[in-house]
């Protein structure tokens, strides 16, 4: 089977002058992840390889560099599910977790849950060797100047370089037919303490099916939830007349259409081809072309 990899760092109003970081970290994630999937390893260690770069690459908001909550704090969510089985591993309202993509991996393998929330989930993530770090280590002083600044005024997004979003996720296939899709994010800035929107949820904000497709989604999670987005992008790849595009342009016409919301996605089809789709103004994204030369873009 022939390896695959796409990657997206959100889908919002990504400003001029943030592009060029946004493109060079879906490189950097993709090259992380291509690199294992091109040794013969395994999808689930290629999709923690690639979320973690962005996680750490605080101009997304997944683990450092988050949106802070009303509170000032970070509150992470994320998952990670696996194609074969339909199981997810998923966790939210984590403070403590370095890389939530890794607590998240954790539930799915060694829970016999398939969500954890809060203290809960950071207890088990801890117990089972995930690295844990200081809250504060996960503010960046750029989320925590733009924090201040709603505080003092009014919660606007031109107070977060004009970006609301920037979650970031993924979706791998290995040459064994291994294939996971994985979301993580801080969630939306300045959100209320224990909001959780629909980047952990199972079909919503994630979807791996060894029938259809896997799907990763973006935008504002209250929206998404009402078309269960990713689980929809995934069964528009069902007839044999779709394609990965068609599928994802579909799922994301419906979210607009439905909820006059926006967003975007990412998928790859059971056969590792990849689409994607949205209607804000710019989402980052890369995957791997079928000549292994990588496609990014803002
Ligand atoms: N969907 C995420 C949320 O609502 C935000 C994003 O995609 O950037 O938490």
């Amino acid at each position: 089977m022939r390896p695959s990899l796409i990657v997206h760092g959100g889908a919002w109003d990504i400003p001029d002058g943030a592009v060029a970081a946004c493109q060079a970290g879906c490189r950097r994630a993709l090259q992380a992840g291509w690199e294992i999937l091109l040794s013969g390893g395994h999808a689930l260690d290629a999709l923690e390889a690639a979320i973690i770069v962005l996680e750490d690459d605080p101009v997304f908001d997944a683990g450092y560099g988050s949106h802070l909550n009303l509170d000032g704090q970070v509150e992470c969510d994320a998952i990670v599910m696996d194609a074969a089985t339909l199981r997810a591993g998923s966790v939210a309202g984590l403070h403590r977790v370095k890389n939530p993509v890794r607590a998240a991996r954790a539930v799915l393998e060694k829970c016999p849950h398939m969500m954890l929330i809060s203290d809960g989930a950071e207890r088990f993530a801890q117990e089972h060797g995930v690295p844990m770090c200081d809250p504060a280590d996960l503010i960046s002083p750029a989320e925590k100047e733009a924090w201040l600044r709603c505080r003092a005024d009014s919660h606007a997004a031109e107070h977060h370089r004009g970006h609301e979003q920037g979650t970031v996720g993924a979706v791998a296939l290995d040459e064994s037919g291994r294939f996971f899709a994985a979301t993580s994010t801080g969630g939306t800035c300045c959100k209320l303490p224990g909001r959780v929107g629909d980047s952990p949820l199972i079909g919503c904000g994630c979807y791996a099916d060894g029938e259809t497709g896997g799907v990763s989604s973006t935008g504002y999670g209250e929206a998404i939830m009402k078309v269960v987005m990713a689980k929809t992008a995934a069964d528009f790849l069902r007839p044999s007349s779709s394609t990965p595009t068609r599928a994802a342009q579909a799922a994301v016409q419906l979210l607009a259409n439905r909820t006059k919301a926006t967003g975007g996605l990412i998928l790859l089809d059971k056969n590792g081809n990849p689409g994607f789709a949205f209607n804000t103004p710019r989402m980052a994204y890369g995957f791997v072309n079928a000549d292994a030369s990588f496609i990014t873009a803002v």
